[in-house]
């Protein structure tokens, strides 16, 4: 399988290079020329079998045969190590919890898949790969914790100090081994800055091979197909149309559950669920994109004001209006009415919901409302709930329990490197 660019001047890349180079040099994203098209047998045996053998068939499909079968099955069974298990809460309601894995946030799936595909790459070339993330929170700790010993590969964590949480924190600088976590004293965008300066520095490209680990790279997508799946083959057999909402911020999520839907996956709608950050909802009922700085919410993983895999959204239906909107809704919530959300959710079902899944819920709620009344609804709750703590708690009057992977994190040593925001200093440290 080839990968083409969405901007269509660079030339096209195997999975390897596109892999190693996060984005083509004309600025566009990967995509596949193709996507393989599972059997109905499949889907329909699929509630007989295990995550680990589901994800093994979908990703051999996607791949086509790039990698051997051994490795690629051996890859997918450690990085899908844990569940993505759906709870009803009503007749027609389920939630698919996307949080158990070792940072309580769904970019665990990709981001360790993505750390073994890559290790993959590099363990027969005797060059390091060294990759450069700035976070502003939760792709920082999945990406650390899915690289964390991975042979030939160095991560270097761009944070901006005093912005994240202290748990998230801890996430970021305990690791130790093949991670460097770099406090910078400055904002997420000045992080960012600075790694875009260094991947166009010619000194650093002569002594590093560097790359990214963020959502824009093929290895971080494909893999996001995977709880579509798994989120279908725990439905009770049944005839009503499928509805799921995505809580979305870069649209690399949704992305993939169009591309699962595309696959063969019966699923008969998707939600596009934002905060006020809702670019994409007013693009769907305008037909036109407007990016715009980013806003910030309680849901902050979401605030995006120019969401990149919307180019990759675009290209799925080669730019056709009319068949996104048949596929898609888009509904936006403020902070006020996620609470409200959150509250009414914990009510009803006694449920507790983080801020971006509340948002999801809401906008499958006005979906409903809306006319679609008889479907199989389905939110994504892509964050454990003690993640966001001080909201909930606030929130919902009620104390979270965090969970043992986060609380034990609380007693470790923090170790990070403090540099001034100034790419400057960065290079410094690097040479
Ligand atoms: C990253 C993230 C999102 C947004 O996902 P996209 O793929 O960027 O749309 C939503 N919720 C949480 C908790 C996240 O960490």
């Amino acid at each position: 399988m080839k990968y083409y660019s969405t901007n269509q001047q660079s030339s096209d890349a195997t999975l390897r290079e596109a892999v190693l180079r996060g984005l083509p040099p004309d600025n566009g994203l990967y995509m596949p020329y193709s996507i393989p098209r599972l059997s109905p047998d499949f889907i329909e045996g699929m509630s007989s079998l295990s995550f680990p053998e589901i994800a093994v068939e979908v990703m051999a499909a996607l791949l086509d045969a790039e990698l051997p079968q051994d490795v690629l099955r051996e890859m997918t069974e450690e990085a899908i190590n844990f569940d993505a298990p759906l709870v009803q809460l009503d007749e027609h309601l389920h939630v698919l919890e996307l949080f158990h894995g070792p940072t309580l946030a769904f970019k665990d799936f990709a981001a360790r898949f993505m750390a073994r595909l890559m290790g993959y790459y590099v363990r027969n070339s005797d060059e390091e790969l060294t990759i450069l993330v700035a976070t502003s929170g939760d792709t920082g700790s999945a990406v650390a914790n899915g690289f964390v010993g991975v042979a030939g590969i160095r991560v270097f964590i761009l944070y901006p100090s005093g912005r994240v949480s202290p748990l998230q924190e801890k996430q970021l600088t305990t690791l130790g081994e093949n991670i460097t976590a770099l406090e910078i004293d400055g904002s997420f965008d000045d992080c960012q800055a600075m790694v875009k300066s260094a991947f166009l520095d010619e000194t650093l490209g002569t002594h590093y091979r560097l790359t990214s680990a963020n959502s824009i790279n093929i290895a971080r997508l494909l893999p996001q197909t995977l709880y579509y799946f798994r989120a279908v083959a725990q439905i009770r057999k049944q005839a009503l149309p499928i509805v799921m909402s995505v809580p979305s911020g870069n649209f690399g999520n949704l992305t993939a559950g169009l591309i699962a839907r595309k696959m063969g996956l019966p699923i008969y709608h998707f939600i596009a669920a934002t905060n006020i950050n809702d670019i994409v909802p007013r693009y769907l009922a305008s037909g036109l994109f407007d990016p715009q700085v980013s806003r910030s919410t309680i849901s902050n993983a979401m605030d995006v004001g120019n969401p990149s895999n919307f180019q990759r959204l675009l290209a799925l239906y080669d730019g056709d209006f009319a068949a996104i909107r048949k596929d898609v809704s888009g509904f936006s919530a403020t902070d006020d009415e996620t609470r409200e959300t959150m509250q009414g959710i914990y009510q009803h079902f006694d449920y507790v919901a983080d801020p971006h899944g509340a948002v999801g819920y809401r906008a499958l709620q006005q979906f409903r409302a809306f006319g679609q009344k008889a479907m199989c609804g389905i939110f994504l709750e892509t964050a454990h709930p003690a993640k966001f703590d001080t909201v909930v708690e606030e929130t919902l009057g009620i104390k979270v329990d965090i969970p043992a992977a986060l609380s034990s994190l609380a007693k470790r040593q923090k170790v990070a490197t403090s540099l001034p925001a100034n790419f400057s200093a960065l290079k410094e440290f690097l040479l």
